[in-house]
């Protein structure tokens, strides 16, 4: 089979390898969609640690192949969706806290390749109905259902999203189905801040052209939003929400800020306001839950662009570009 390998920096070479076989309690998947994530990218630019050689892509899609040794064989043909990682469910880091702290956790090579190898526990099986390019978003909307989880949601209070790329367009919707009354998107990219609407963004700010927090506090009485999440990943948008949050609010971090930097606040303020800080790391244990709530949101012109795998150096750097919202590589399409 041919996979796409990441040679370090943004070059990525096509090479042929064996197809890979189930051992026992894995799974073979044969990749229809393979959704490019901001990490994917951030490993590319040296701001997400990996070390290189490596097949990325961890959002795919498509149908079982094969089973190994000890898996439902009625399970092949099925349509699945798959964690990033295998949970056992046992250890401290499973029971205590997430599945993606397991520490038995095995780590296979990524969903830039015509086949994948997977622990079963990995797999979800897809809802008749959904598309696998529209299933291949469960990995990033249960990134945000995890980070929404941590928080409590007040019915009908105010929120600010910053950043409209797709985690942030995904947390406009779900603070939406969760009850948030009012919220404010604010996204420079006038085709990502339009696609707000139809997630339920109520007031959207382009910052280069409105000032965002005369916005903020126009809209609230001077008092802030009671959510402000940062989706883009950026150390000084976060210390800028933060400074638009009323008091008792929370400060939700949706985008991954890169390894080694730090929050320019005052911790005073942070304090004084009593604002609480929480993040989620990756898909939590919300990955069934995400596949329950994709047909909920409107995602409609979300996909900018669909990649077959000779062009994956391409597709990461055309995301990278910033335009559009959500890019895919497809193994088996010739797009
Ligand atoms: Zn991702
Ligand atoms: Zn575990």
């Amino acid at each position: 089979m041919r996979v796409a390998t990441w040679r370090g920096g943004t070059e990525i070479t096509i090479d042929e390898v064996p197809t890979p076989k189930a051992g026992p309690s894995e799974l073979v998947m044969k990749v229809l969609s393979s959704g490019i994530c901001g990490t994917d990218i951030h490993k590319t630019q040296g701001l997400f640690p990996a070390t290189p050689p490596d097949i990325l892509g961890h959002e795919f899609v498509g149908p079982v192949v094969e089973v190994g040794d000890g898996v439902d064989e009625s399970l092949i043909g099925k349509m699945i969706a798959c964690t990033l990682n295998a949970a056992c469910g046992e250890c401290q880091g499973c029971l205590t806290w997430s599945a993606m702290h397991c520490e038995r956790n095995k780590r296979y090579s990524g969903g830039f390749a015509e086949y994948v190898l997977v622990d079963h526990r990995q797999a979800h099986i897809v809802p008749d109905g959904l598309d696998h390019g529209t299933a291949s978003m469960a990995e990033p909307l249960a990134c945000v259902l995890s980070t929404l989880n941590m928080i409590d949601v007040e019915e009908g209070c105010d929120a600010l999203v910053v950043g409209g790329g797709l985690l942030g367009l995904l947390t406009v919707g779900v603070l939406k189905l969760r009850g948030v009354g009012r919220i404010i998107l604010s996204e420079p990219n006038t085709q990502r801040l339009g696609m707000g609407t139809q997630f339920g963004a109520d007031i959207l700010n382009d910052p280069t052209k409105d000032d965002l927090a005369e916005l903020v506090n126009d809209f609230t009485g001077g008092y802030g939003v009671k959510i402000g999440a940062e989706a883009v990943g950026v150390p000084q948008l976060v210390a800028n929400v933060s400074k638009m949050i009323r008091p008792r609010g929370n400060l939700v971090l949706v985008g991954v800020s890169p390894q080694g930097s730090s929050l320019p606040v005052d911790l005073y303020d942070l304090h004084y306001k009593e604002i609480t800080m929480s993040g989620a790391f990756g898909a939590g244990d919300a990955f069934g839950e995400a596949l329950e709530t994709l047909p909920k949101l409107n995602l409609e012109g979300i996909v900018s662009g669909r990649f077959p795998l000779e062009k994956t150096a391409e597709a990461l750097q055309v995301s990278a570009a910033g335009g559009g919202v959500k890019y895919m590589i497809a193994p088996h399409e010739q797009v």
